[in-house]
């Protein structure tokens, strides 16, 4: 299928990371002209995209940006660079292959939004790409496309906490503060840091700003479906022969991926299950993935998200037990422990789910599960609990034979 890349146009040029070849391939090439244009008119073209956040929530960043309205300043943007959820490694290919693309995207959000300074808040174990940002960012103050009339850029290294990622624990973390997320309000609102309006947006999110604003909103939803507009890094990895980051238009069909850009199960295999976008999300059956396609609504249509778009792939020789039991000493270990029911549910789903791996089960262990996904569904502070509800509750609907 063909398609304009939109965020991975410069990945394969050699040392595509440095000022002089990301400007000889095209970029910052119009942002003086879009920098003089009036803020609200690239919101109004981002809002027309159809973009939506691709950090995992879909939602609309032109519709997200507009809560700044009215906002008093100084007002700031913050990247999400917590890239952490297990299957999801996109982000760092951007930071990798295309720092300055990522630079411009924020040079003009900061516009749109009229803030006065971005952070980039970056996993903690992203040493080589933290590193590399940095000599992004000193490049392009050195050359002077940062600096005294642009916005100013901090990039800030988080400490290794999946929580982070949340938008809310990311903020207190940014302000020096316990990672762990704010209870939230009830009607839509910007984010706060420094009591300052606050809008966090992912790494792909901003690095596909330069594209639409230079292409025009028209460009970037002649890609996707009419729900799921351009297109996403999408993520294989697991029991595919070519495991690795593609950027696809939304829409494409699942097994289509896994044919012609994972090149097909490993040794010749069946297909037995895929966690479509990141961890998080619920695992589909090798049969619901046949009619699957890859958009928002197509995900929810086949019961399961979209998220990141990073897909684990599983073959027939996977025991679903271990692939939970592996899963939930994940979240045990990451909950931030603020909520009861998260921080024991977790707990207690983690070592009753290792008990069956061990073959040492008690004897109520799968209506306890059951019930620790109830308790803690909608009894949390963020998503991280009803997360770990949905993942329990996907494995034992769809493998209840193998949990049994
Ligand atoms: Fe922390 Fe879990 Fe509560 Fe989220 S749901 S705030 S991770 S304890």
């Amino acid at each position: 299928m063909s398609h304009d890349l939109v965020v991975s146009a410069r990945f394969g040029i050699a040392n595509s990371h440095t000022l002089i070849v990301a400007q000889a391939h095209g970029a910052y090439t119009q942002l003086s002209t879009l920098l003089a244009q009036p803020p609200q008119s690239l919101v109004q073209t981002v809002i027309d995209s159809g973009l939506r956040g691709k950090g995992g929530g879909g939602a609309p960043t032109g519709a997200k940006w507009q809560l700044l309205e009215g906002q008093a300043k100084p007002r700031y943007l913050v990247v999400n660079a917590d890239e952490s959820e297990p299957g999801t490694f996109k982000d760092r290919h951007i930071i990798e292959h295309d720092p300055h693309l990522l630079i411009e995207g924020i040079l003009l959000s900061c516009h749109a939004l009229e803030a006065k300074a971005a952070y980039i808040y970056m996993r903690g174990e992203y040493r080589f790409w933290h590193d590399r940002l940095q000599s992004a960012l000193d490049e392009a103050y050195g050359a002077g496309i940062l600096g005294a009339h642009s916005c100013d850029i901090t990039l800030h290294r988080g400490a290794g906490a999946y929580i982070c990622g949340e938008k809310s624990a990311l903020l207190e973390s940014l302000e020096g503060y316990r990672g762990q997320p704010r209870l939230k309000p009830h009607r839509p609102e910007p984010e706060w840091l420094w009591g300052r309006a606050t809008i966090v947006n992912n790494v792909e999110t901003i690095a596909s700003i330069p594209y639409i604003l230079y292409k025009g909103a028209q460009a970037y939803r002649a890609m996707g479906t009419k729900e799921s507009a351009g297109t996403l890094l999408f993520g294989l990895s697991g029991h595919v022969n070519r495991p690795g980051v593609y950027e696809l238009p939304f829409g494409m069909p699942l097994l289509e991926v896994i044919e012609t850009y994972g090149g097909g199960i490993r040794d010749g295999r069946a297909l037995k299950a895929v966690i479509p976008g990141g961890a998080s999300t619920p695992v589909l059956t090798a049969e619901q993935a046949k009619n699957a396609t890859l958009s928002y609504e197509g995900m929810k249509l086949a019961g399961s998200a979209l998220g990141t778009g990073g897909m684990i792939i599983m073959d027939e020789s996977t025991s679903m037990v271990d692939a939970l039991d592996n899963l939930l000493a994940f979240y045990r270990h990451e909950s931030c422990g603020q909520c009861t029911p998260c921080r024991e549910g977790t707990h207690w789903a983690s070592s009753i789910v290792h008990d069956i791996a061990r073959r040492q089960p008690r004897s109520d262990a799968l209506p306890t599960l059951k019930n620790i996904a109830r308790t803690i569904n909608g009894q949390t502070i963020c998503v991280f609990g009803p997360a770990v509800a949905d993942v329990i509750n996907g494995f034992l609907r769809n493998f209840p034979q193998e949990f049994a």
